[in-house]
């Protein structure tokens, strides 16, 4: 059987002496896995488009179950996110998320759509704080995954602008600072009003639209811990290339 799909390539592990195994986010058939024979043999047509972080039109075709690629071609390659290690670890990290959110044979085309953004950003706006990119992807990502928090006002006493808002990791939810006692164990983080404003910009706003805004230093701080330690606590675990992204920023490496 030959099928014909759009693909991004989230994962490549090398296999045998020139072939490689694949893991693709498509938008109908969701998560993918699929070898690559030969591809890394010299002048291998189908070399080029699969490339780790390629967008690509694929052909696969399926013997015993297994899917191979037939035919690649490159529709969308992100350069300057593969020549700089800072992009590169955080768009692999874009696509470890997206591998562990995403399900075989269930359509994805939103978060296919949302990492491809993602990596464009990174790829041609070098001005937009990585830190913004990052906690925009995460916390989308995670509302298309259907954990949307809830962000509309006070988990406890319904204000429509929590005072000194704090968000509700294992929650999910957004609450004043006095309203603490009423939330529960586990960990709250301090917001500011921007802050919060930009998690209910990204978790319910326009996706063609959600890196276009700024925030000060010590909101963007709060926003991405914020997002981040969300898809932490509540997927229950860690990924390498997020630890790998953070060597990287460390001051002084
Ligand atoms: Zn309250």
């Amino acid at each position: 059987m030959h099928t014909h799909t759009k693909a991004l390539v989230l994962r490549c592990v090398d296999y045998k002496e020139s072939d490689k195994i694949l893991t693709l986010l498509t938008p109908q058939d969701g998560k993918v896995t699929a070898s690559a024979r030969g591809s890394r043999r010299r002048g291998s047509p189908i070399a080029a488009g699969t490339q780790l972080l390629v967008y690509a039109d694929l052909v696969l075709y399926e013997y015993r179950g297994r899917w191979s690629v037939k035919e690649a071609a490159v529709e969308r390659e992100f350069r300057g996110v593969i020549q700089d290690v800072e992009r590169l670890s955080l768009g692999c990290y874009f696509a470890e998320v997206a591998e562990a959110l995403s399900l075989e044979e269930e359509p994805a085309p939103e978060l296919l759509s949302l990492v491809l953004n993602s990596l464009h950003v990174l790829d041609r706006q070098p001005e937009k704080p990585l830190e913004l990119v990052k906690a925009a992807f995460e916390l989308r990502a995670m509302c298309l995954a259907g954990y949307a928090p809830a962000l509309d006002g006070c988990a406890a006493c319904s204000a429509p602008e929590p005072e000194e808002p704090h968000f509700h990791l294992r929650e999910g939810a957004v609450h004043c600072a006095a309203c603490r006692g009423e939330m529960g164990d586990g960990v709250s983080m301090p917001l500011s009003a921007a802050a919060l404003a930009a998690m209910r910009r990204v978790a319910e706003g326009d996706p063609k639209r959600l890196f276009s805004f700024q925030l000060d230093p010590a909101s963007l701080e709060r926003f991405s811990g914020a997002c981040e330690a969300y898809l932490m606590t509540q997927l229950e675990r860690g990924f390498a290339t997020l630890d790998f992204y953070k060597q990287l920023r460390l001051p002084g490496t």
